[in-house]
């Protein structure tokens, strides 16, 4: 990669500049189009042939600033950025994005919200929304689905703007009209929303950029915006130290044929090595181990030989990288990652310690028990429990266990011997335990309607009682 100044000492940078590659997340209500649009830049980045192409991360996609210029023609010269490109969080969705945690809040630095243009705002809206301002996370909205307007035509190549003043009366004043119904939407959330080539800073104001992810048609457009609200601001909010120790949060904890459990990391800050000490967190106890082996997706490997992968030396902030190390069994799905440098092998546990600590969870001495599969999950639901006034017996990251149930079993009253599942599994014995027993077991993959779920079935139990 870097082919510029090699007679640089070891505070290495990146050739592109000196700030880090900066995590972009994508979320959105479901069926509004966030996958399409992951697809679409993937594919049109690697159309755009041999120059800049893209790289394939675990859990990621690096599109170089090469890339990104001449995807966006002349809307981006490369000249006005510092930065390496934009690395995209693979895996769309809010429940990615709150799982996705670093230390200051959220792992992406910027977000992508979604939105059909004919749909509008839906719950999945809102809540992105609300999470978006809980980690004060700036992003731009994508008015997805602009080619599904009757009468729009494709002006292919050229900005979204033109497309839209060139397009007939009438299709102009539909899509208009929805996307002025958008803009007005964000302004009740208490944003400054505009047509983005309206708004001058992207950081107090929302951009709008309306576009087709089937078609393309204004993709350079969201990626131009999308590189001046990351310049910006990873200049002014990051300091980054990309030589220092890597840091990540795991994405997922994975068997893999040889290696046995492996982490998908994305590391947001510093490098690893081969060889490093790294400290993990753990269902009990930060893990101590060394990196055997970094792995990268092997370019058109065939899924399922074994050379899905191959090995890399060493990893830059910020990427996607699967971590092979011994004793990764019980690491926890966003929990941090931390490569230790010297020996203060202690300094840097007490660290993960304390990172885990703060996920607060309020326990209870009677109250149901909470299964979720990362930590950034676990959290959101203790938190919408709380909301509800469901006390919690005990809450933890993880596929429902026998033991779960033993424990929910536990509990003094009745609406109390329950177990919520959040986007995990339920293990063969617990099954087993489950059916024997009286406690109940509520899974689901959206918080609200576990809550729901769990309040019909008490006042169920309720009317059972009178
Ligand atoms: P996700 O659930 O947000 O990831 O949504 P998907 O990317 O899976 O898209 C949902 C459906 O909308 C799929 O059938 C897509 O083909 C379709 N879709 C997505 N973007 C567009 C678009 O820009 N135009 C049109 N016409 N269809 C789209």
């Amino acid at each position: 990669m870097s082919d510029t100044n090699s007679d640089a000492d070891t505070e290495e940078t990146f050739d592109a500049g000196s700030l880090r590659t900066p995590i972009v997340a994508v979320l959105g209500h479901v069926d509004h189009g966030k996958t399409t649009l992951l697809d679409r830049i993937r594919g049109s980045a690697v159309q755009e042939g041999e120059a800049g192409a893209i790289t394939q991360h675990i859990g990621a996609t690096a599109v170089p600033l090469s890339t990104i210029s001449e995807m966006a023609g002349a809307l981006v010269d490369p000249t006005d950025f510092d930065l390496p490109g934009l690395l995209f969080i693979d895996t769309p969705g809010h429940h990615s994005f709150s799982t996705l945690r670093s230390r200051g809040g959220a792992l992406a630095d910027i977000a992508v919200l979604v939105v059909d243009v004919n749909d509008g705002f839906q719950p999945q809206t809102e809540e992105a929304i609300n999470i978006l301002k809980r980690t004060g996370t700036p992003f731009v909205v994508a008015a997805n689905k602009v080619d599904t307007t009757p009468g729009w035509n494709p002006q292919n190549g050229q900005p979204i703007q033109q497309s839209l003043e060139q397009q007939s009366e009438r299709a102009t004043s539909r899509l208009n009209e929805n996307l002025y119904e958008l803009i007005g939407d964000l302004s009740d959330e208490g944003f400054s929303a505009d047509f983005y080539w309206r708004v001058q800073d992207f950081q107090s104001n929302i951009g709008v950029v309306p576009l087709s992810a089937m078609t393309g048609e204004g993709i350079p457009d969201l990626l131009t915006v999308l590189m001046g609200l990351s310049q910006r601001y990873m200049k002014e909010e990051m300091s980054v130290d990309v030589a220092g120790p890597g840091v990540g949060t795991v994405l997922e904890v994975k068997d893999e044929q040889g290696f046995g459990a492996t982490l998908d990391v994305v590391l947001y800050d510093g490098v690893v090595r081969e060889g490093d000490t790294v400290v993990v967190g753990g269902r009990d106890e930060p893990i101590v181990t060394e990196v055997r082996a970094l792995l990268q997706p092997r370019p058109n490997a065939e899924i399922r030989t074994e050379k899905r992968f191959e090995r890399v030396e060493e990893v830059r902030a910020a990427a996607g990288v699967k971590i092979a190390a011994p004793d990764l069994d019980d690491a926890m799905s966003g929990a941090p990652v931390r490569v230790v440098r010297g020996d203060d092998v202690d300094a840097v546990t007490e660290e993960v310690r304390k990172e885990l600590a703060k996920i607060e969870v309020d326990t209870t001495e009677d109250g149901v028990v909470v299964k979720a599969d990362t930590l950034g999950s676990l959290e959101a639901m203790a938190n919408a429990l709380d909301e509800a006034e469901i006390p919690i017996l005990r809450a933890e990251v993880g596929d429902v266990a026998p033991r779960d149930v033993t424990v929910a079993q536990t509990a003094k009253e009745d609406v109390h011997k329950v177990i919520l599942g959040f986007n995990v599994d339920v293990l063969p014995d617990a099954e087993e335990a489950l059916e024997h027993g009286d406690v109940r077991l509520f899974d689901d993959d959206v918080i609200y309607q576990l809550v729901e779920e769990y309040d019909e079935y008490v006042e169920e139990l309720e009317r059972a009682q009178q």
